[in-house]
């Protein structure tokens, strides 16, 4: 199928053109002023057209989730999030979708699924999460999450001997499971991308990270983890290796330039010399780190390194929403009140290629897409500048990065195919999918979390935390 857009508005290296677009089943075939129309038109008259942002970085099922877990640092947090993820897998579908459309509405074209897995149902989880990325039509990297050692080993022990719960599946189990998860999900040429997640180091041995480099490189596969998100972590790396996390990786073979890393808050100047080097890219999630007081990840160093940085939401419950247009705006403007030199600050059309360019290069597509470059596939959003929060007409990008925009995403494709048309979802029925999610939820305000009570009282001792007098 073909289709011509017609007069929309497109940046160039300064300013902007309009422009027609001709797309060739699910490529971008020209790109030039007063095209000869091929199929369909689209009317991009007053819409500003670019390409598909990624959502680097989430968890879809904590949708479940959001909007409720106290303000509590990540430990904490995710000792009451588990206390409570009891999920069937037409849940995760359900979530799976919400997920999509909240990105698709945001301006993504891409999501990064870090999946949780419900016990005992691993491969229909993932089934559920493939089922619902397809149907709606996002382009999709899988990261079943992995790892084997038990929630508790994520503490930093402060010298004591503590007892945990071995994990519920061996190393070797969970790599058998990736490797059947691959075999059965992995289908690239209908969008969805299996990728090698191992939760982080805080919960993962060497083994299951080399299981996850071999596994990549037989399968050329991406590979994505969380590193060193909180100050507790970077004490455990101290306590489990001795030395830098990064380091670490770096020996184990896990850091390449199909590697993306979500967070790096605690990372040294020696450690970012080891992300530029390994060309590594970094998933930048800085609603979850304001949420969860993780600190402030050092962007704007990363960027002057030369390494690659892009964005995430991160999952639903330490967000609480997936709007990816919110997350640019907050990663762009948070690092000028870290660094002074305002030279160095995120410029909106720089934010722009990050969220675009920056993402696709992560997952190893930026030969395949990320911008607007003739050949490449016809990942794009055509937002609508007559909407009233990118008024009045000054700088489009300015406005968008910057700005509050609200509903203003009026088209999206991906490979070539709509996914959104006039601001509504066209692959799935929405309002149905409102419904679902609403007659399986409740109303609630006051649970109690049994696991948070369990290890509250070592957190607040390692960290170094006093108890108020009273
Ligand atoms: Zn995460």
């Amino acid at each position: 199928m073909s289709f011509t857009i017609q007069n929309a508005l497109i940046p160039l290296a300064s300013g902007y053109a309009t422009v027609d677009v001709r797309i060739e089943a699910d490529r971008i075939a020209a790109i030039a002023p007063h095209l000869e129309p091929v199929g369909t038109v689209i009317d991009g008259q007053n819409k500003l057209l670019l390409p598909g942002f990624f959502n680097a970085h989430t968890h879809s099922s904590e949708f479940w989730q959001r909007g409720m877990i106290p303000p509590y640092p990540l430990e904490l947090w995710l000792a009451e999030l588990y206390d409570f993820t009891l999920f069937s897998p037409e849940q995760i579908y359900l979530s799976a979708l919400a997920t999509a459309a909240e990105t698709l509405l945001s301006g993504g074209t891409c999501v990064v699924d870090h999946l949780v897995l419900i016990p005992g149902q691993e491969e229909e989880t993932i089934a559920a999460a493939a089922r619902a990325y397809e149907e709606i039509g996002i382009r999709a990297f899988i990261g079943p999450l992995i790892q084997d050692a038990s929630l508790t080993e994520s503490i930093p022990s402060g010298g004591k001997l503590l007892e945990h719960q071995p994990y519920a599946r061996t190393t070797q189990e969970t790599l058998s499971l990736m490797e059947r998860a691959i075999d059965r999900f992995h289908r690239p040429e209908a969008g969805i991308h299996l990728m090698l997640a191992p939760t982080g180091m805080q919960l993962c041995s060497d083994a299951l990270f080399e299981g996850c480099v071999t596994l990549s490189d037989r399968y050329q596969l991406c590979c994505h983890t969380h590193l060193l998100e909180t100050r507790a972590q970077q004490l455990l790396a101290q306590e489990k290796y001795g030395y830098s996390a990064v380091q670490h990786l770096k020996h184990l073979g896990f850091l390449t330039p199909h590697t993306s890393l979500a967070h790096c808050v605690w990372l040294d100047d020696a450690d970012i010399e080891i992300l530029s080097e390994t060309r590594s890219t970094v998933v930048h999630n800085p609603l979850s780190n304001l949420r969860l007081g993780s600190g402030v990840a050092p962007i704007l160093k990363y960027r002057q390194a030369g390494v690659n940085v892009t964005f995430g939401c991160d999952g639903s419950a330490s967000n609480d929403g997936q709007d990816l247009l919110e997350a640019i705006k907050i990663g762009t403007l948070l690092h000028n009140v870290t660094d002074t030199d305002y030279r160095h600050w995120i410029s909106p059309r720089e934010a722009i290629e990050m969220a675009s360019l920056g993402g696709a290069t992560g997952l190893n597509l930026a030969e395949q897409t990320g911008s607007l470059t003739v050949g490449k596939k016809a990942d794009l959003v055509l937002y609508d500048l007559t909407n009233l929060s990118l008024l009045p007409r000054t700088d489009p990008i300015g406005l968008l990065v910057m700005g509050r925009p609200a509903s203003a995403v009026a088209q999206v494709w991906v490979n070539g195919q709509t996914v959104v048309a006039k601001g509504k979802v066209q692959t799935i029925d929405v309002d149905l999918l409102r419904q679902e999610i609403f007659d399986r939820s409740q109303w609630q305000t006051n649970r109690q979390s049994a696991m948070v009570q369990q290890v509250e009282a070592h957190y607040r001792s390692v960290m170094g935390l006093l108890d108020d007098e009273s």
